[in-house]
């Protein structure tokens, strides 16, 4: 599925065309994004469409794709469904950028008026992604198999029961009377030395 789509764009020129652009690239394509995934499968699914919105030279669109990320919890692989919509407002100085109003984002096109096509995509995914990926059920619980990387071994260990524990009413009380000052432990080591 190759497009005829250029390279580089002029989004002035497109703005004035009133142009539509559409197409697909491979994931793997992209390398900044590719470094930021487990796996650089798939292909991002992009729409572009150039007019003038009030006094916005606007770019407006959508990138879609479904990309591998590693989970920073487990460190398996998690999928992650991206479909975000693109709301750019063309500028070219930092003054034209501040004055720029919701929704729009500004591109900044100061050197040339040419920008390159798969930047504003691969940049539109890329803030579409989580800023820490990970699984949303308890995935951590799951992975104890030796080998593996286990972040906190102590407290996978059944959590409720030892809450439960320090829940009993009564053995706080009586074996440490005075638990609720900073000398408690000073406290219930007297207490200990007559027995
Ligand atoms: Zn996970």
């Amino acid at each position: 599925m190759t497009e005829s789509v250029p390279k580089f764009i002029d989004p002035f020129s497109l703005i004035k065309q009133q142009a539509k652009l559409q197409g697909t690239v491979p994931v793997a394509a992209l390398q900044r994004l590719s470094e930021s995934l487990m796996t650089p499968d798939g292909e991002v699914a992009w729409t572009l469409r150039f007019r003038r919105m009030g006094s916005v030279a606007a770019i407006t669109g959508n990138v879609a794709a479904t990309l591998t990320l590693q989970c920073q919890c487990c460190l398996e692989s998690l999928t992650w469904q991206v479909d975000a919509p693109i709301n750019l407002g063309v500028v070219s100085s930092l003054d034209e950028a501040n004055l720029l109003e919701e929704p729009y984002e500004p591109l900044l096109l100061t050197d040339s008026a040419q920008v390159c096509l798969l930047d504003i995509i691969e940049d539109e995914v890329i803030l579409a992604l989580p800023i820490i990926p990970q699984h949303a059920y308890a995935c951590r619980a799951q992975t104890s198999a030796p080998g593996n990387v286990r972040l906190h071994p102590a407290t996978d260990a059944r959590p409720a029961k030892s809450s439960a524990q320090r829940a009993v009413p009564g053995l706080d009380e009586d074996d440490e009377p005075g638990g609720k000052n900073p000398f408690g432990v000073l406290a219930a080591l007297r207490l200990k030395q007559p027995e």
